[in-house]
């Protein structure tokens, strides 16, 4: 490419292309790709950067996985997309098929959606439709935890942190219940109190809580924290008690990434309707599955109006199947488990001399997660001159800075990615 063309490639990208969380006319600087494969991005000036944040959590097998493009490839040659209303197709029916062998066997009834935050508001959706069949048009609420995040769209970003990045749109947003962050971390001694607060809040509001929504173990994007799974394991018990359904966001948490296929396994429980993207299609393209128990659908679907009222243009998009198909092969295939285990070993021998640095205020790593919790934060020209320097894309958010890499990622690169972000802890 020549240097004239970048140029007016970049100008108009800056001119007139949005990027997310990102100012208009301020825009913070990008990076144009022209490749990525495996770990690597590669740059148009032939700069290849190791992908640490596996681009927004979702590449356990790195960028373009061959078996997964052959299968969107194959699937294009046949038909691309349908309407899912009045049809049906082999990549939706094998997908669920796959998805049936890897959860919990209680969660059979699957509903595909588009991404991460619609998969959160069809989960809302139905559990709010559940409690209508069953009469209880009271329970039109949802509880939620302090520090959650479930998406960007409306009905998502109110279950999420409320003081947090969505605060400005407070006006739009339903008034649902929110918990305080569960304070016992993953791995430490568990305290009996830290449940109360939200035992409290269930029997004070069950006559208006739909379903209590939570990211199970690992709350992310509004957190980066790994809280106990017995609080997991007491909620479930409480939300049985009331008949309250349980939401279990395992968007970021699902295939793998906390060192469990589904982080709730650590707490031994099985939610009434569960989340599912990101890494479902090995993050080829945009999918996202909502299961629920069979008891909740066939609820839904007894009662008047008998439909769950919801069906998005692109719902089981056969591209979008055909690759969570051979995503799902892969994870068959590959030994993952082990992969996030030695991920998550030398992630904490290479972090934890970070616990040192005067600007570091915590090291938090779980499975093929890692987070530092900074004191200040980085700025982006530093940090874009760290990535340059050390070949590695880190991006913090707030102050954290993390990596989430790839489960493919080599124990060389993974030390490149302990130094980079070493470096940007100082
Ligand atoms: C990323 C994420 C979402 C939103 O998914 P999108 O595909 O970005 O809409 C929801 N919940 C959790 C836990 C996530 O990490």
């Amino acid at each position: 490419m020549m240097s004239d063309d970048l140029a007016r490639l970049l100008d108009f990208d800056r001119t007139h292309l949005w990027h997310p969380y990102a100012s208009m006319t301020q825009p913070p600087p990008v990076n144009l790709v022209t490749s990525a494969e495996g770990t690597r991005i590669r740059l148009q000036d032939g700069t290849e950067l190791i992908d640490a944040v596996s681009s927004w959590w979702c590449m356990p097998f790195g960028h373009n996985p061959p078996e997964i493009i052959r299968a969107i490839q194959e699937q294009s040659a046949s038909f691309s997309q349908v309407m899912f209303a009045g049809f049906t197709h082999r990549p939706a029916i094998q997908l669920g098929e796959a998805l049936l062998e890897v959860c919990p066997p209680e969660l059979s009834r699957i509903f595909y959606a588009d991404t991460g935050s619609i998969a959160v508001e069809c989960a809302m959706k139905m559990a709010v439709q559940y409690q209508y069949a069953r009469g209880r048009e009271k329970r039109c609420r949802l509880a939620a935890l302090r520090g959650a995040y479930h998406g960007d769209t409306t009905g998502a970003m109110a279950v999420s942190e409320p003081e947090g990045m969505h605060r400005i749109f407070h006006g739009i947003m339903a008034g649902h219940f929110f918990a305080p962050q569960p304070q016992c971390e993953f791995g430490q001694a568990w305290q009996d109190d830290d449940f109360e607060p939200m035992e409290n809040l269930l029997e004070k509001h069950q006559d208006e809580i739909a379903a209590v929504i939570v990211e199970p173990i690992f709350q992310g994007g509004n957190a980066m924290r790994f809280y106990h799974p017995e609080y997991l394991r007491r909620l479930s018990l409480e939300c049985s008690k009331y008949e309250i359904l349980l939401i279990s966001d395992e968007i970021a948490t699902g295939f793998g990434r906390t060192g469990r296929f589904f982080a709730g396994e650590y707490a031994g429980i099985v939610p009434d309707i569960m989340c599912l993207s990101k890494a479902l299609t090995g993050g080829t393209i945009p999918l996202a599955a909502v299961l629920a128990r069979e008891s909740v659908a066939s609820c839904i679907s007894a009662a008047s109006p008998g439909e769950f009222m919801h069906g998005p243009t692109y719902m089981a998009n056969p591209l979008a199947c055909a690759a969570g198909c051979a995503a799902l092969h892969l994870f068959k295939t590959f030994d993952w488990a082990d992969r996030v285990q030695s991920i998550e070993k030398q992630l904490r021998l290479e972090l934890a001399s970070c616990c040192t640095l005067e600007n570091v205020k915590a090291l938090r790593v779980l499975g093929a997660i890692a987070v530092l919790e900074l004191r200040e934060l980085p700025s982006y020209q530093r940090m874009q001159e760290i990535v340059m320097s050390t070949g590695v894309w880190i991006r913090p958010f707030d102050h954290w800075l993390y990596t989430m890499p790839p489960f493919i990622t080599a124990p060389a690169e993974i030390s490149r990615i302990c130094n980079a972000l070493r470096l940007a802890a100082q």
